[in-house]
């Protein structure tokens, strides 16, 4: 372990327990926000509002970063697009149902069934042009004293029509990633923690770090 405290700005538990597997790969200790001890507020459900995972991740770790005393912080801000929907739910696949009184799995569940009623429905309407491609985006980001980082990853995939798989989160059960070989949800996390969008962005964002003696 490098010794030095950093912050990993998630309150998303599918999240920390893939990152996890990849900061101890490169032997860093990090926190989340509810080790810290850090509160949920309002201004917090509001910082996803740009239209690029890139400015809604940086506007995450900028947030804890003051927020936290400028321990040095990392966050993720990801989604799925899906080609037959135009790139939707993309940067709003967290609240894409608009159930803002649903959290964790009730509200997977409803975006879930959002993505098979949408995906039904341009079935019909593209007929030979509906293609069930998609893919999975994160970007990490990174603020320290000395600055901001990004790095982008992506994991290329298709949207079932019916759920595999009881682990992982989200869109999972219906995302089928064949370089995971199955769904996410049928993959296990040290499966996912060495192949998917996340860990691409996270090890490419980690590794630029420490070249430049930032860990
Ligand atoms: P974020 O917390 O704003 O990055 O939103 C992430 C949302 O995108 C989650 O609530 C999921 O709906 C979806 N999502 C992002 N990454 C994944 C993933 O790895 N698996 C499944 N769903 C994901």
């Amino acid at each position: 372990m490098s010794g030095r405290r950093f912050l990993l700005a998630t309150r998303s538990e599918g999240k920390l327990r893939e990152l996890r597997e990849i900061f101890a790969e490169f032997g860093l200790e990090v926190k989340d926000l509810a080790t810290l001890g850090i509160p949920e507020s309002a201004r917090e459900n509001d910082l996803e509002e740009f239209e690029t995972f890139e400015e809604n991740a940086l506007a995450k770790v900028r947030h804890f970063f003051e927020l936290s005393g400028g321990i040095p912080t990392f966050g993720d801000d990801s989604g799925m697009c899906v080609n037959a929907l135009g790139g939707e739910p993309g940067v709003y696949s967290k609240r894409w149902s608009g159930r803002e009184d649903l959290e964790r799995e009730a509200l997977d569940a409803a975006n879930n069934a959002k993505l098979t009623t949408r995906m039904r429905a341009a079935r019909a309407e593209q007929g030979d042009r509906f293609t069930d491609a998609a893919r999975y985006v994160s970007v990490a980001a990174f603020k320290d004293g000395v600055g901001e980082l990004t790095r982008r990853g992506e994991i290329e995939g298709r949207v079932l029509t019916s759920p595999r798989g009881t682990g992982g989160f989200g869109y999972d059960p219906y995302f089928e990633a064949p370089e995971l070989g199955g769904t996410f949800a049928e993959s296990s996390i040290k499966n996912t923690a060495a192949g998917s969008h996340r860990a691409r962005a996270f090890r490419a964002l980690l590794s630029a770090l420490r070249a430049e003696g930032r860990l």
